[in-house]
């Protein structure tokens, strides 16, 4: 190569050196204006919890004034959350150390792409590179709420990954939900006022159509009877409407309390079962099990876990058309037991699968409107295994059928010994 080509290339290699320059600087200061454009409060920090980044927002809504930026970076998020009670600032660091730790070690087992021979093709795709973003944010997002003794503050933490190193951080956007609180909690307020109303009238109301119905002020003729039967039938959907109402807003409130202790989930299913014999028979539907042998305890609250499987059961065998089949399975992991209620119904559409948990919703099927209910027990029965550390979820096709799961944790004597092989029996 002669002067001159040397020349002439080191001038392309400078110009576009200077380019890309250019590119991130008008790259950053369209996220600099974004950023200090958005209403949410936006802090970077890093993997020890250091403070990187926090707009205008973010300062305003920790009460830090405008003008910190400088000496805000650096400085450890606890400091940048000192408006916050200690415990909020405790939870905040513990889930911003934890945010770093799953991700590195995912990356560990990932290998991360910035760590990997770059392969062929590799100076195409680091072309393309230079116009793509340099950071991902991952989808996984963690949601806290903290307080101040007076607002309170939702704050969602999602892991960063940079391009080059891996890890790049812990994106923390901040709202103010005080008012959002307030009027959720005057909402839950009303509801419950309203349900402990409704109810005393109503145990009256039932009282005495139960008493007519049994002849105590004289014998009904058949057109009398037929009547008080549909008044009974209403009176007793509205008080179930009002007790799951009231259970709503008692979760909602923080109010119900849970008696934890150590359980044995199969003699609890079949104790249910032979509740529900009858009905199956009825309705034409057999009950199967298949529930691991020697299944560890459970630690959860007896009274509870008899309701969430109530609420399973009842929704599999309304649910069914008759001729079809409902199975109860558990089988136990490391730390919790799982517990499976398979129906043949009618199944869930893939798009209302999440809709089902929410309150009042009921599918516009033909099978659901015959069938009273409230819309409120799956919604419930979510909260109370939440509660109790577990989830519980659904897999469900349309016209074949579904599964509801859920876990709960292993009593902790019992961890060391989780049931293997499964045991069959078949009832109904
Ligand atoms: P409810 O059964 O009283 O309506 P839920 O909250 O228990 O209230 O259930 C909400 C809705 O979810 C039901 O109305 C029904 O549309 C659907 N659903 C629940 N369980 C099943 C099931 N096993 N099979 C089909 N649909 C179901």
């Amino acid at each position: 190569m002669n002067e001159t080509q040397y020349q002439i290339e080191n001038k392309e290699r400078i110009s576009g050196i200077r380019e890309r320059a250019e590119r991130l600087d008008l790259l950053a200061a369209q996220y600099r204006a974004v950023l200090a454009a958005v209403a949410e409060g936006v802090i970077l920090a890093d993997d020890s919890g250091g403070v990187l980044l926090a707009n205008r927002a973010a300062r305003r809504i920790l009460r830090l004034g405008f003008d910190g930026c400088e000496s805000i970076v650096g400085q450890p998020l606890t400091a940048l959350f000192a408006v916050c009670s200690p415990q909020s600032q405790a939870e905040l660091s513990q889930a911003v150390t934890s945010i770093a730790a799953a991700d590195r070690h995912s990356a560990n087992h990932s290998g991360h792409k910035g760590a990997q021979d770059p392969g062929p093709g590799a100076a195409l795709k680091s072309k393309q590179a230079d116009c793509a973003d340099p950071a991902e944010l991952s989808d996984k997002a963690t949601a806290l709420l903290l307080t101040d003794g007076e607002r309170a503050l939702q704050a969602s933490l999602t892991p960063m990954q940079d391009q080059q190193n891996g890890f790049g951080g812990t994106v923390i956007v901040l709202r103010d939900v005080t008012t959002e609180q307030q009027i959720a909690q005057a909402k839950n307020d009303f509801v419950s006022l309203v349900s402990h109303e409704l109810r005393t009238p109503m145990t009256s109301i039932k009282g005495y159509t139960d008493l007519l119905l049994k002849g105590a002020v004289g014998a009904l003729n058949e057109q009398q009877k037929n009547f008080m039967t549909i008044v009974k039938s209403n009176v007793d959907r509205m008080a179930e409407l009002v007790s799951d109402l009231l259970e709503v807003s008692r979760l909602e409130a923080g109010r119900v309390q849970l008696a934890h202790e150590q359980l044995d989930l199969a003699s609890i299913v079949y104790e249910i079962s032979q509740e529900l014999a009858e009905t199956l028979r009825q309705r034409e539907l057999t009950l199967q099990f298949e529930l691991a042998p020697r299944l560890p305890r459970v630690y959860a609250d007896r009274g509870r876990v008899i309701q969430v499987l109530l609420n399973l059961l009842s929704n599999a065998y309304r649910y069914t058309p008759a001729g079809g089949s409902i199975t109860v399975a558990a089988h136990a992991s490391e730390d919790e037991v799982q517990v499976d209620v398979v129906d043949t119904g009618i199944g869930i559409p893939a798009a209302e699968q999440d809709t089902i948990f929410e309150r009042f919703y009921r599918a516009d099927h033909p099978v659901v409107r015959q069938q009273a209910g409230t819309g409120l027990g799956l919604p419930i029965a979510r909260s109370l295994i939440e509660m109790h550390g577990g989830r519980l979820w659904l897999c469900s096709e349309e016209n074949v059928g579904s599964t509801f799961s859920f876990t709960l944790p292993i009593y902790a004597r019992d961890r060391a010994r989780p049931g293997q092989d499964s045991l069959s029996t078949r009832i109904g």
